[in-house]
């Protein structure tokens, strides 16, 4: 067949989560996965419920997910990222158990004044980075749909454990930056500093930013871990393991299938 006649291949989808207990769930569930490594990350290229996928540990931090994408996005040549992970809860209301889906990003430690306006990221005029609406209008209702039946996707023994009574979904702006917060000093002055914020991770402005630069839809979703006070280390592993990871499997599957 003459080559040129070929039918284009979908451009895969990017999987980027922040724990290796995440990607260890979702690669399970990839029959046909092999590996790939660039810049000293393994990508993990695929199908998923038949769709090609490349899923991969962003790794933590700014840096590292930023270069992560850039790598997804160059190397890999995918259509759109989604980010799962967890993150510490700001907003009134944001309880642990809880999902964000991220509306807008910024750096919560960005701050180039006074040259330029606190968070704002030089030379862009802005400090916020929207999310692609489509991508997230279809990732909140498979994160609606896991919600409404939590005890289904991670057992009643860590519904009791967490207190993940009535979990619930929020859509808002998040802020990223390198620091893991955890002390209630930290959280009220970020509080005050970005009223708007529901929760604060590490990595997801930096890939926003990247998904800018290069016209590539992004979305994301964060499972509240903690609340990015004093209390903000405990049980962490163990959420992640017993939460946190399956609740990203069943919202990603059943966005896919969807
Ligand atoms: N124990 C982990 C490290 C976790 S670092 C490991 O060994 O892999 C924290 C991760 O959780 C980052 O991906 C960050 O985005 C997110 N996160 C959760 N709660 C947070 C908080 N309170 N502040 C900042 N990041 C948080």
């Amino acid at each position: 067949m003459n080559p040129s006649t070929k039918a284009p291949s979908t451009p895969p989808i990017g999987l980027m989560s922040a724990m290796r207990e995440e990607l260890d769930l979702l690669l399970q569930a990839m029959p046909d996965e092999h590996r790939v490594t660039v810049g000293g990350r393994d990508f993990w290229q695929g199908h998923w419920q038949g769709r090609p996928v490349v899923a991969v540990l962003s790794r933590i931090g700014k840096v590292a997910a930023a270069t992560t994408a850039t790598a997804l996005i160059e190397r890999f040549g995918v259509g759109s990222i989604v980010f799962t992970g967890v993150a510490g809860g700001l907003g009134p209301g944001v309880r642990v158990g809880d999902v964000v889906l991220a509306s807008a990003f910024v750096q919560h430690d960005m701050d180039a004044s006074p040259l330029f306006a606190r968070h704002e990221v030089p030379l862009y005029g802005r400090s916020r980075f929207c999310t692609d609406a489509v991508l997230s209008r279809g990732l909140g209702s498979a994160a609606a749909q896991m919600l409404a039946q939590v005890g289904v996707h991670v057992g009643d023994d860590a519904v009791r454990e967490f207190g993940l009574q009535a979990p619930q979904l929020h859509a808002g702006l998040i802020a990223s930056g390198d620091r893991f917060v955890s002390t209630t000093h930290e959280c009220r002055a970020l509080q005050q500093a970005l009223p708007e914020a529901l929760a604060v991770e590490m990595e997801g402005a930096a890939v926003a930013q990247v998904c800018t630069d290069y016209g590539v839809p992004f979305a994301a979703l964060r499972t509240i871990s903690d609340r990015a006070d004093d209390d903000a280390h405990a049980d962490f592993n163990r959420f992640i393991g017993q939460v946190a990871s399956r609740y990203s499997l069943a919202m990603l599957s059943a966005w896919l299938q969807a």
